[in-house]
């Protein structure tokens, strides 16, 4: 099949870190939040015998609560977040001659390589971190002080379809904000560990507060899924129309490589997907030697996207399971009552009450990072 199941980052090995969790979860002076990204929810059943494609999000946050974490809560609240950060940076390139195209910067796996062999375009990618680390900033920051809780009582464990993102926390510019980083293959371990019989769960939501998530969050685990997402916001954003048919399925598919022009009124917008590293090599080379005429482009390093993660319930290459997954969270977008990241009312209060607007200054110091030459370090 054209996917494989594989760690685009090459040489990576796993570390596992389920030891570090248990340890934070036995530890009673410690607050311990977990957060899962959108693509474990898509797979983590198949590690007990469901289906591929079986959504799974209410089983695994009952899981989660049983193994003992003290809140359970959602990477797919931080997408929303990233998209309100990343919508307003593109349409502030776009209106004011800023560096075109942007590039999303949520695939660590793709950032790595990047910024290794792509270092003359370091100011293309936005400058938004990815909702993992978006999470973290918020939950040690504004979270942690609605809980009143000292933030170094605070343990964030993350749970990733990925093996990159283990290796996104711990870079220096992130700070201290992501503590531990598991796959889905190592969760499932753990609640096989820990004795839980997972399909006999009763489905349980998550937490408030960083729990709530609206559609446009769930699809950032399938390529093209982080794109549609910005453009459901960006479109409302610049017509002040209500965009009725929230589905861009021009933006979606399996192929590796896809573009689309979008109209936004009077606007077109040219956007263009690469999902494996080889896809994203060719779009770079594009921009490099000024061919690409796209204002936005998406990457995920892994073909296919998240759902196809190092961290994943291997696939072995099964193309058709790989599509069962994004289906698996194209219905659970379906089911979402918001379907647009602005429109959730968790995000709109955290705005009121804590970052103001947008890249706000606290916005931009608490969300945003930088790039850097990682061959100059
Ligand atoms: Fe990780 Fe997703 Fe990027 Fe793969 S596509 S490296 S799972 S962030």
């Amino acid at each position: 099949g054209q996917c494989v199941s594989v760690c685009p980052t090459g040489a990576l090995t796993e570390v596992n870190n389920t030891s570090k969790v248990w340890n934070a979860l036995n530890d009673d002076s410690k607050f311990v939040i977990v957060q899962t990204a959108p693509a474990v929810r898509a797979a983590l059943g198949e590690e007990f015998g469901n289906e591929c494609g079986t959504p799974v999000t209410g089983k695994m946050v009952a899981a989660l609560r049983s193994l003992g974490f003290d809140r359970v809560l959602d990477t797919d609240f931080a997408a929303d977040l990233t998209i309100m950060e990343e919508a307003t940076e593109l349409m502030d390139r776009i209106q004011n001659g800023g560096r075109l195209p942007m590039l999303t910067s949520c695939c660590p796996g793709w950032i790595n390589f990047f910024e290794r062999e792509f270092t003359d375009l370091l100011d293309v990618p936005s400058s938004c971190k990815s909702p993992q680390q978006m999470f973290g900033a918020i939950a040690k920051s504004y979270y942690a002080k609605k809980m009143n809780i000292d933030p170094k009582n605070m343990i964030v464990v993350s749970v990733m379809p990925c093996l990159a993102k283990k290796y996104e926390a711990a870079r220096e510019e992130m700070g201290n904000d992501v503590d531990i980083v598991i796959s889905t293959r190592e969760l499932a371990k753990m609640v096989k560990e820990a004795g839980i019989h997972f399909n006999s769960l009763h489905d349980e939501e998550f937490d408030s507060f960083l729990g709530e998530s609206t559609g446009a969050g769930v699809i950032f685990g399938v390529t093209g899924g982080v794109m549609e997402a910005a453009l459901r916001t960006a479109y409302e954003w610049i017509t002040n129309e209500t965009l009725d048919d929230v589905e861009f399925s021009m933006l979606r598919g399996m192929d590796g490589i896809r573009e689309a022009t979008i109209q936004i009124k009077d606007m077109q917008v040219k956007a263009a997907i690469a999902s494996g590293l080889g896809n994203a090599r060719k779009l770079l080379e594009k921009i490099r030697s000024g061919e690409a005429d796209y204002q936005i482009i998406e990457i995920m390093a892994c073909p296919g996207g998240c759902i196809d993660g190092g961290g994943q319930p291997y696939l072995h290459g099964h193309y058709e399971k790989l599509e069962k997954r994004a289906n698996a969270l194209y219905q659970e977008d379906r089911n979402k009552p918001l379907r647009k990241s602005h429109q959730n009312p968790a995000i709109i209060q955290l705005y009121d009450e804590f970052l103001d607007k947008p890249n706000s200054e606290i916005a931009h110091k608490l969300l945003h990072t930088h790039y850097t030459c990682r061959e100059c370090d």
